[in-house]
Parts: structure tokens; C-alpha cells; sequence
């Protein structure tokens, strides 16, 4: 079972969906949406959705929801992170001046390099999840970017 169909099924447990409730559109629906977002947010975004949204026995969360619980989580996950900086950038936030034969230019400091690897290793990227899940509105079927 993939991460997110373990979150949906997770969740269809919890709220007490009925198996005849999940039409197969209804389930494709919900897994396209659990497929767009990080792996690193799937168990996070269940809980939160377990924990702070109001009980409707036999119902989910709508996708907006989740995707709402999803984006808090995923903040917190890069919060957790801590902030980046270090000696070398220290007053420039994440830059540092570099020496060129024309002159001397700003670019990105190594430890802001490693945060956006951190990152990209966990799936977060800096883009919120409205953004990577954008297809919201449209027609799921027809949504196939990745
Ligand atoms: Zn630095």
C-alpha cells in the first residue's frame, strides 16, 4: 500500500466512512489529492485531521481540509528544522560575499545550500501545498501534472 492510500484509509477508519460511501470517484478524488503531497506530511496531516477536525461520524475531511491540515503540518515540519545561518553568513542571512576577478557579488551561503537539500530529501520544498496541489476546482481526471 502506498503512503497515501495507507493516509486514506487511515482516515476513511477514523472518521467512520462506510466502505459503500467511497465510490470509486470518491476515492480517486481523495487519493489524487494525498498523491500530490509530501510523504513527509501524510501521517502529520492525519493526525491533525484526526485531532482538531470537527467530527462528522461517517465522513471525511473535505480534500480543502486536508490540504489545510496538510500545509500547517508541513510548516511545522520545516520549522522544526530550525532556522538556517551561520558564522559565515552571519548579518546576511544565507549570504555570503563573494570574490570575483569583476567584483564582488552576493550568492546563497553554503548553509542555506543545505537547507534547501534538507528539503527536497523530505519532499517539503518551499512551495506551500496550495501551489502543489493546485488542480483544485478543475476536473481531477483531467489534471495529470505531476
Ligand atoms: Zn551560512
Amino acid at each position: 500500500m502506498t503512503h497515501h492510500a495507507q493516509a486514506l484509509a487511515h482516515l476513511v477508519e477514523h472518521f467512520g466512512v462506510k466502505p459503500d460511501q467511497m465510490t470509486p470517484a470518491r476515492v480517486r478524488s481523495y487519493d489524487q489529492a494525498l498523491s500530490r503531497l509530501p510523504v513527509a506530511v501524510l501521517e502529520p496531516m492525519v493526525q491533525r485531521a484526526i485531532d482538531t477536525r470537527t467530527p462528522r461520524w461517517g465522513d471525511l475531511p473535505t480534500v480543502a481540509e486536508l490540504r489545510a491540515d496538510a500545509e500547517v503540518c508541513r510548516l511545522e515540519l520545516v520549522k522544526a528544522l530550525g532556522d538556517y545561518g551561520c558564522a559565515s553568513c552571519e548579518g546576511t542571512k544565507g549570504f555570503i560575499a563573494v570574490t570575483h576577478a569583476d567584483g564582488v557579488r552576493m550568492e546563497r551561503c553554503n548553509c542555506f545550500r543545505r537547507r534547501q537539500e534538507q528539503l527536497a530529501a523530505l519532499g517539503l520544498g518551499v512551495a506551500p501545498i496550495a501551489a502543489l496541489t493546485a488542480a483544485e476546482g478543475r476536473d481531477w481526471a483531467s489534471h495529470d501534472e505531476g
